[in-house]
C-alpha cells in the first residue's frame, strides 16, 4: 500500500558535503580538503579557542539551572552582540532603535530575518550575489520569496564587477531585499572597496531597498571594527536594516550554533512593535535559544581579559590567512611561472576563487585533494604542511 512517505524523490545531495563525503572516502593518507567552510589551525585542526576554554571554565565554576532563555536569547549576550556589531557609540544603540535577538547560528538568523520580512514585506522579491553562500537562495525561498541574483563577481579579473553590480541594484524595484556580505564574501574572496561600498549605499538608500548584510566573519578581513564598518555606514543612513551575524568562524564556535538578527528601526517606539513581532517569528519556529554557546561569547565579550584575549586569537586567525594568501601565490609564482594567482592576495577572508576550473578540480581530485567545482578554495585548510603538496598539484593541472 502507497503511504504518503511513497512518492518522496532523493533530494539532490549538498555540493559542499558531498566533497566531505568523497574525502572521507579515499584511503590516501595525504589527502587534502579544501572545499571545507572552517577555519583549520597550521596544524589542520579546528581550533578550541582559549578564550573559550576560560568562559566554559568560569561558567563550569558557577553552574546555574537550565531553565529557558527569554524568547529573544540571553540580555547580556544580545546586549553584547549589538555593540560588536553596530559598535557601542552608534546612535541606534544610544536611542534604543536596535534591536537584537540570539540566533541559532547565521543560518538562524538569516532565517528569522527572512520569515520577518515575509510577514511584513510579503511582495518583496529577494536579491543575491552571483555566486553567493550556497544557502542563500534557499533559505529565502524556503521563506516564500522569490529569489534573484545581482551581478557581482567578475571571472576575468577575479574581483567583483563592481558597474554591473551598481547597475543591477539601480534596476531593483523599490522595497527589493538585498542581501550584501559585509566583509569575506563567501564563495569568491572579493569584497568592494570603502569607496565602492559608499556607492551602494547611496543607490540603496535612493532606491528604497532594504539591505539585510549578512555578516558571518566580522575580524577575518581586516579587524572586528574595520569589517563592522560597513553596517556602521548604513545605520548613518536611517534606512530599516537587518543585521545577521555568527560567530561560528570568529569564535571557532561551529557547532554550538550561536549568531544573531539585529534590526535597525526608525524609532525606539517602532523598534519595540518590531521586537514583538520578531518575538513571534522566534516562538512558533523553535521557542527560545539554546543557553551554551551564548553565555560563552556574552562571558568572553563582557570580561575585559577574555575579550583581550579574544581579540588576539582572532587576529591570529586573520594574520595566518594572510601569511597563506602570500605563501600561496609566491610558491604558484615559482612553481608555475607565466600564471598570474596575484589576485588572491586581494581577495579576502576565508576563501579564494582560485580561477580553476571544473576540469582542473576534478584532476586536482585524481591527487587527493578536494576543492569545490566552482574552483573555491578554502585558504584556511591550507597549512606549512601541506602548501607545497597543493601548488605542486595546482601547477600540475594548469
Ligand atoms: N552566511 C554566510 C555568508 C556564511 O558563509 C555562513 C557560513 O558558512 C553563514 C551565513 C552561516 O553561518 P552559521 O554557520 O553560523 O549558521
Amino acid at each position: 500500500n502507497p503511504s504518503v512517505f511513497s512518492a518522496i524523490e532523493m533530494a539532490p545531495r549538498d555540493p559542499i558535503l558531498g566533497i566531505t563525503e568523497a574525502f572521507n572516502a579515499d584511503t590516501n593518507p595525504n589527502k587534502i580538503n579544501l572545499g571545507v567552510g572552517v577555519y583549520y589551525d597550521d596544524n589542520g585542526k579546528v581550533p578550541l579557542l582559549a578564550c573559550v576554554q576560560k568562559a566554559e571554565s568560569i561558567l563550569i565554576e558557577q553552574p546555574t539551572p537550565r531553565t529557558y532563555l527569554p524568547i529573544e536569547g540571553l540580555a547580556a549576550y544580545d546586549k553584547a552582540v549589538q555593540e560588536l556589531v553596530f559598535g557601542a557609540d552608534n546612535a541606534v544603540i544610544q536611542e534604543r532603535r536596535a534591536i537584537t535577538a540570539q540566533a541559532v547560528g547565521g543560518t538562524g538568523a538569516l532565517k528569522l530575518g527572512a520569515d520577518f520580512l515575509k510577514r511584513f514585506s510579503p511582495d518583496s522579491e529577494v536579491y543575491i550575489s552571483d555566486p553567493s553562500w550556497e544557502n542563500h537562495r534557499a533559505l529565502f525561498e524556503s521563506a516564500g520569496f522569490k529569489v534573484n541574483n545581482y551581478a557581482y563577481y567578475d571571472a576575468a579579473t577575479h574581483g567583483v564587477n563592481f558597474p554591473a553590480f551598481l547597475a543591477a541594484l539601480k534596476a531593483m524595484p523599490k522595497g527589493a531585499i538585498v542581501v550584501l556580505h559585509a566583509c569575506c564574501h563567501n564563495p569568491t574572496g572579493a569584497d568592494l572597496t570603502q569607496d565602492q561600498w559608499g556607492q551602494v549605499i547611496d543607490a540603496v538608500v535612493t532606491n528604497g531597498l532594504v539591505p539585510f548584510l549578512d555578516m558571518a566573519y566580522q575580524g577575518f578581513g581586516a579587524g572586528i571594527a574595520e569589517d563592522g564598518a560597513v553596517v556602521r555606514r548604513f545605520t548613518e543612513t536611517g534606512v530599516p536594516l537587518l543585521v545577521s551575524n555568527s560567530f561560528s568562524k570568529s569564535f571557532s564556535l561551529y557547532g554550538e550554533r550561536v549568531g544573531a538578527l539585529s534590526i535597525v528601526a526608525s524609532s525606539a517606539e517602532e523598534a519595540s512593535r518590531l521586537l514583538s513581532q520578531l518575538k513571534r517569528v522566534i516562538r512558533t519556529n523553535y521557542s527560545n535559544p539554546p543557553v551554551h554557546g551564548g553565555k560563552v561569547v556574552a562571558t568572553v565579550l563582557a570580561t575585559p581579559e577574555l575579550r583581550q584575549l579574544w581579540e588576539e586569537e582572532l587576529a591570529a586567525m586573520r594574520v595566518r590567512i594572510k601569511a597563506t594568501r602570500e605563501a600561496f601565490v609566491q610558491k604558484l609564482k615559482d612553481k608555475a611561472p607565466g600564471h598570474d594567482f596575484d589576485f588572491v592576495r586581494e581577495q579576502v577572508g576565508m576563501f579564494s576563487y582560485s580561477g580553476l576550473t571544473k576540469e582542473q578540480v576534478a584532476k586536482l581530485r585524481e591527487q587527493s585533494i578536494y576543492a569545490v567545482d566552482t574552483g573555491r578554495i578554502c585558504v584556511a585548510a591550507l597549512n606549512s604542511k601541506n602548501i607545497d603538496v597543493v601548488v605542486d598539484a595546482i601547477a600540475k593541472v594548469l
